[in-house]
């Protein structure tokens, strides 16, 4: 449950509403590097704790371990990925995930302004399309996060159409720390609901990767 009243609406820096129209738009078809990236980014906010715990081993708490969970629940076609790594604060997911803060991202979006159809589309697939690629799939977007430290969750939300909302999150709807990717599938993902798919995707694309994935049904 989120407090109503202290959910705040704010638009996306225009840039990243470009980005998101063209993703969406394109024709390119292999959708399934979205869940490389947010495993990719899960990872890497698992490693960014590690990190900040050589110096402040208390972030650790009792949950030393470094995990990825995807959690499957076909009937609400929802899929969640799930990391207990470093989190973010409040104003680390209005950055994170309302601006273009990687330069990488803004040469990208100007290439794909310029390119047209399959050139367009060639490009997703070259670059790290990163977090917004989940809009390839999703039609709605939560990410509930804490950041490792903090008694403090906090909820983003986006229909990737322009806007997004930000509002504290109770403690029992976020992780006890890190960060829970919440995808409301379109009708023509369902598929990423499905075990076989996901095993199969995770391991031609993120098998490499130095946690630890688990795949779980989510008890509806
Ligand atoms: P990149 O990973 O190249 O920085 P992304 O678009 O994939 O770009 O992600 C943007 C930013 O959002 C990341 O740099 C990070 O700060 C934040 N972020 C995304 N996912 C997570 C996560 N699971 N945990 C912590 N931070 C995250
Ligand atoms: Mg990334």
């Amino acid at each position: 449950m989120t407090d109503a009243a202290s959910t705040e609406s704010r638009p996306f820096e225009a840039d990243v509403a470009k980005l998101l129209h063209l993703m969406v738009h394109s024709v390119y078809s292999d959708k399934d590097v979205f869940l490389r990236e947010l495993i990719s980014n899960a990872a890497d906010a698992c490693e960014r704790l590690r990190y900040e715990a050589i110096a402040t081993p208390a972030l650790l708490g009792d949950d030393p371990k470094p995990r990825i969970t995807l959690a499957i629940d076909p009937e609400q076609r929802r899929l969640t990925v799930e990391d207990n790594g470093i989190g973010m604060s409040r104003d680390e997911m209005v950055e994170a995930l309302g601006t273009i803060a990687r330069s990488g991202t803004k040469a990208f979006l100007d290439r794909l302004q310029a390119a047209e159809g399959e050139a367009g589309a060639n490009l997703i697939g070259q670059f790290g399309v990163g977090f917004y690629s989940a809009f390839m799939v999703a039609d709605r977007v939560d990410v509930v996060s804490r950041r490792a430290g903090s008694d403090q969750a906090w909820l983003w939300s986006s229909d990737g159409k322009g806007s997004y909302t930000m509002a504290a999150a109770a403690p029992e709807d976020a992780p006890a720390r890190g960060t829970r990717v919440v995808l409301h599938l379109m009708a023509d993902a369902k598929n990423y609901t499905e075990r076989p798919e996901l095993e199969r995707i995770v391991k031609a694309q993120s098998g490499h990767v130095p946690v630890p994935i688990a795949i779980i049904d989510k008890p509806g």
